[in-house]
């Protein structure tokens, strides 16, 4: 064979997540030393490359390129033999306007280990600068205006770079400064300053950290600009500190997350188990639910009433310099309003934190986009996203078929909106329940963002079902305003297939879906289903027997009137002759109001909720009586069941699709006459719940000839019955097919509507 005297050329389409992490400074620099020549640049949905030069080199940037590391994720490398031209040189070729198509930028990530040493190292120039980063960490999707990633389409434009940065910048041996786009130094980039609630300018630069730092060792509030928008500061230590803001803030017990420097630091208020400390070291730099230390050295107020804390990693040096000048774990709680969106500027923040924080630690780097937190939590050994903010969204899945650009608007309560273009799912970040306008336009503003880094003309927008939703109504006029479809998909059945996402595979699966409630297609509160999902339609194969919920809407936050709802489906008007803690709580007349609305069926709608009857048993139990936030009486019920090791189960009864509670609501009520522990009642209940549900999924799954059960809605955030649910199913020879990356509850609505729209193109799910 005659010795081959041109070099080959070789075109490369890698696809996948790939934009804002260095990926074409690292091919560039991979393809010189390799002695290609050529170029590499943005496309859409990924980068092409085009390389000359030996076939063993070629293929050495091939693997490069294939095998990349975290965060960046390349999910197909197409390959394409060319003509060689007889280029000397591998360059960057400037990006190609509009080169989007699959979701192509990456989530904003914490501050790596190299930049964090630059920060903390008196000798390097960038020593104490708050905002270091590098190719490989910092600011991405909160900062990018649009795409391509390029520092003049981010918030970073304004600031161009010292002589120092840019010899960084241009230099392609160095690793993590070549091409990095939020490169900054103390220098050319962002500064901080500190504001007085009334906007006066009080100090900057280190001062203005300096002087935080002291406001929070005297207990005092600080609203601090981080990655996505502000976070509200206070001494995780300091009792009064905390009830403070809690006062301000309008937010009596639900959970506050925490921060602390680093690893060392969340030991000592918390246990990690190997892949908690991993979700809590790792890029995206999530609040980790862990179980609480026993000497942990935190106020009891920052999460009443349940045995686990919220604990991240300091995201950005700015967290690191200020929590190693306060020296003690600090509350980080959104910089919101209860109800309210997230404030991420100057102006919003005075506006609606002026009356709650102290100071305002800000800066000049403008937020674009805001992003919360993210939220995550082992579940059955799994870590699962409980809120998909910061570090996690956007999100990218794999679409069911393909098809036209769709937009999803989710539900009411904990919203997130999603895009589907191509093969390709995309989830947004969490904004919060649509309770203000405010919130309703970021939910707006999200789903048009998305939309348009996507670069496609939308033609469907869905939403949850429920008629009278806020959600409903802002579909109504996007649909309106944009000339495009408006369907619905029913709560549930979106559920299923939001968890069947991460799955994927052949339909029909069986689907739990377990929550608070939905709006059911005969228009009931559904909220304990069991569904068989298939290609065209949506089928009930079972339910929670139903029950009333006094004053409907009401019971939502008032465990006890589903207690009372229960008792009357049990014992009929003898249940107001009983003395429980739920009827104790009500005053006489109050209970005749109630009696009659039980009586007559009007104002006390029939449900068929998992999480309702979670509510009753709390209630009944007197564990809690009225809630001040979703769900905070099913948490605190699994609180005190993962407290008991024993092994009995209440039992329930299944009869032609319907799962009783009966028998389990009598079994609660003599245990506790009987004075069992609280916490054994509790263990027994969720024991019973799970093992009733793997009983009634498994004669479903006979009769339908079908292995594969999603586990989806907010009950299957609760540890205890998922692991339970999960253990039992696979005990009855069936697959489990429960949530990771998308939240189980309410935030992963939207990915669920994308898909049931696949499967019934143009109208409505169900
Ligand atoms: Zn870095
Ligand atoms: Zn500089």
């Amino acid at each position: 064979m005659p010795a081959r005297q041109r070099p080959d050329r070789l075109g490369v389409i890698a696809r996948g997540v790939v934009q804002g992490f260095g990926l074409r400074p690292f091919v560039q620099r991979t393809a010189t030393s390799l002695g290609l020549s050529g170029f590499v640049r943005n496309v859409p949905g990924g980068i092409a490359i085009e390389a000359e030069g030996s076939p063993g080199a070629l293929e050495a940037l091939v693997r490069a390129v294939s095998a990349l590391p975290a965060p960046a994720r390349v999910d197909a490398i197409e390959r394409t033999a060319l003509e060689p031209i007889g280029e000397t040189s591998f360059y960057i070729e400037e990006s190609l306007e509009g080169a989007t198509g699959a979701f192509p930028l990456l989530p904003d990530l914490a501050t790596c280990d190299d930049c964090m040493a630059e920060v903390l190292d008196p000798d390097d120039r960038r020593h104490r600068y708050p905002f270091v980063s590098c190719t490989r960490c910092g600011p991405r999707w909160s900062v990018a205006h649009e795409l391509p990633w390029d520092r003049a389409r981010t918030s970073m434009a304004g600031f161009a770079l010292c002589p120092d940065c840019r010899a960084e910048y241009e230099d392609p041996q160095d690793v993590r400064r070549f091409h990095a786009q939020t490169l900054a130094c103390p220098r050319c980039g962002p500064q901080l300053v500190l504001l007085t609630p009334d906007g006066r300018a009080q100090c900057s630069g280190d001062a203005a950290l300096g002087r935080s730092a002291e406001v929070l060792k005297a207990g005092g509030i600080v609203a601090m600009l981080g990655l996505g928008g502000f976070q509200l500061l206070v001494d995780a230590r300091d009792a009064n500190g905390v009830r403070r803001l809690r006062k301000r803030k309008n937010r009596p017990d639900k959970p506050l997350a925490l921060v602390v420097a680093d690893v060392e630091g969340a030991r000592e208020i918390v246990h990690l188990t190997a892949s908690e400390c991993a979700a809590f070291l790792a890029p995206a730099a999530p609040v980790v639910l862990a179980r609480r230390r026993g000497d942990a050295d935190v106020a009891p107020s920052v999460a009443p009433g349940v045995s686990w804390l919220g604990v991240m990693r300091a995201t950005t040096p700015l967290h690191r310099l200020l929590l190693d000048a306060v020296e003690a774990p600090l509350v980080a709680t959104s910089g919101n309003l209860s109800g309210e969106p997230l404030c991420a500027n100057d102006e919003e923040a005075l506006e609606h934190l002026g009356q709650v924080a102290d100071v305002f630690l800000t800066h000049d780097r403008p937020v674009v986009r805001p992003v919360d937190d993210s939220v995550v939590r082992e579940i059955g050994g799994r870590i699962v996203s409980l809120r998909c903010g910061r570090g996690l969204a956007p999100l990218s899945l794999p679409r069911r078929g393909t098809g036209e650009a769709r937009v999803a608007l989710g539900g009411d309560l904990k919203n997130a909106v999603a895009v589907a273009v191509g093969g390709e799912v995309v989830l947004g970040p969490h904004i919060g329940d649509l309770a203000s306008p405010r919130a309703n336009d970021a939910a707006v503003q999200t789903a048009s963002s998305l939309a348009t880094m996507m670069d496609l003309p939308v033609t469907d927008v869905v939403s949850d079902a429920h008629p009278d939703s806020h959600v409903r109504t802002i579909a109504r006029d996007w649909a309106k305003r944009h000339q495009v479809r408006d369907g619905v998909v029913f709560h549930h059945h979106a559920h299923v297939l939001a968890g069947w996402t991460e799955h994927g595979g052949s339909l029909p699966v069986l689907g739990v879906a377990w929550d608070g409630a939905g709006f059911g297609p005969d228009r009931g509160a559904w909220g304990g289903e069991i569904l068989r999902v298939d290609e065209r339609r949506v089928e009930r194969v079972a339910h929670l027997r139903p029950f009333r919920l006094p004053g409907g809407d009401a019971a939502a936050r008032e465990p006890r009137r589903a207690a009372l709802g229960l008792l009357f489906a049990r014992f009929g008007e003898a249940a107001f002759e009983r003395d429980d803690a739920a009827l104790r709580s009500f005053d006489a007349a109050e209970l005749r109001v109630l009696e009659r609305l039980l009586a007559s069926g009007r104002f006390a709608p029939e449900t068929s909720s998992a999480g309702r009857l979670f509510d009753a048993i709390a209630s009944l139990l007197g564990v809690r009586q009225r809630c001040s936030y979703e769900g905070q009486a099913a948490l605190e019920l699994e609180s005190l069941a993962s407290e008991d090791d024993g092994d009995f189960a209440h039992p329930l009864v299944r009869g032609d699709g319907v799962l009783d509670w009966a028998p389990l609501v009598d079994a609660v009520l003599s245990d506790r006459d009987a004075g069992t522990p609280i916490r054994a009642i509790a263990a027994r209940f969720h024991r019973g719940l799970a093992r009733a549900l793997v009983d009634v999924v498994a004669a479903a799954a006979a009769e339908n000839g079908i292995g594969r059960v999603v586990l989806s809605g907010g009950c299957f955030q609760n540890a205890l019955l998922s692991s339970l649910t999960e253990a039992g199913l696979r005990e009855a020879g069936l697959e489990p097919l429960p949530h990771t990356r998308i939240p189980p509850n309410d935030g992963g609505l939207a990915v669920g509507q994308l898909q049931a729209l696949a499967c019934t193109p143009g109208e409505a799910g169900v």
